[in-house]
């Protein structure tokens, strides 16, 4: 497991140089965004270790295996640690694969697993957890969240945007790395979440796959750009619809 450091409070966790974790750190111990997969369980409570913090919250900004594949095994060893998720992704936790009637009726895509641990907090758009503000982000999954560091504008995005093969909108498709692609489920909510994201103007992004952006901001509007093209909209016409 690969470690590196970002500004005052960030830690990067790569696994297999294609699967990142989070740990952010607060005054009272570790946020821990995403856990990998299984076998990534005992390195990560390392990783914190090494930095002399406890993790003291788990947070998935989704629900699909390679960001939620070590949450039991996590639970198990840190029983103490709350264990946080969209309200709207925990129900993929627990095996209900039901689309909700409002939702577009796409195919959910990507690996999925019925998970025994129960989150302690759900979240929704606009909470805090500690430094973090929740940022609704669906279209990836129904229920995909980012969050924001408010101290210093990191955004943690999740699969909501990708950097690994090239900075993407998730749903476009990456020939070196297209797997957020493949396990995507609505594209056009994934541009309406990634322009949300946008306007946020985070200082640096930190994503599930790939490595951290420092001034994202360039590279998000061309990422978008891209999508939207794809997606046979023009940046103008979201732009006007907007208003
Ligand atoms: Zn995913």
């Amino acid at each position: 497991m690969k470690v590196t450091a970002h500004g005052n409070n960030l830690f990067q966790l790569t696994y297999l140089g294609c699967i990142n974790m989070y740990l952010v750190r607060e005054e009272d111990g570790f946020t821990l965004i995403d856990t990998a997969l299984e076998s990534c369980a005992e390195p990560i409570i390392q990783a914190a270790q090494q930095f002399g913090l406890p993790i003291v919250c788990i947070v998935l900004t989704h629900a699909h295996d390679d960001h939620a594949g070590a949450l039991d095994k996590l639970h198990e060893l840190l029983p103490e640690a709350e264990v946080a998720i969209s309200a709207r992704d925990a129900r993929f936790l627990s095996g209900d694969m039901s689309l909700d009637a409002d939702e577009p009726e796409d195919k959910l895509r990507g690996g999925w697993h019925i998970h025994k641990t129960r989150p302690s907090r759900l979240l929704h758009e606009g909470d805090h957890i500690g430094s973090l503000e929740v940022i609704a982000s669906p279209g990836h999954t129904p229920g995909h969240a980012s969050f924001l560091d408010t101290r210093d504008r990191t955004l943690i995005a999740g699969d909501a945007f990708q950097t690994l093969g090239g900075v993407a909108v998730s749903g476009t498709f990456v020939p070196l790395f297209p797997l957020p692609a493949f396990s995507t489920w609505h594209k056009p909510s994934c541009l309406e979440s990634a322009r949300k994201l946008r306007t946020l103007e985070p200082s640096r992004l930190a994503v599930g796959h790939g490595r951290i952006l420092e001034q994202p901001l360039a590279a998000m509007d061309r990422a978008i750009k891209q999508a939207a093209s794809s997606l046979g909209q023009s940046e103008q016409r979201a732009t006007s619809l907007a208003h």
